[in-house]
């Protein structure tokens, strides 16, 4: 392995964590879904929305459940 190459992994890796801390930025202001990360068009008015679509608000519900 070259220096180049770790150098290009190690950016990688960096770019993915910033991409989770983005991601979980987001979810925490509400602006993407709790279960996928995808982005949420919230409603102009009303309650705003968690997730991005009913499967990924039933998926989410099914990990959270406590029975
Ligand atoms: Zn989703």
């Amino acid at each position: 392995m070259t220096l180049s190459e770790i150098t290009a992994g190690a950016k990688e890796w960096l770019d993915t964590l910033a991409l989770e801390k983005n991601v979980s930025e987001q979810i925490s202001k509400g602006k993407a879904c709790l279960y996928c990360g995808k982005e949420i068009e919230q409603p102009a008015t009303g309650r705003p929305k968690k997730f991005c679509s009913e499967t990924c608000r039933r998926r989410w519900w099914r990990v959270h459940q406590t029975i």
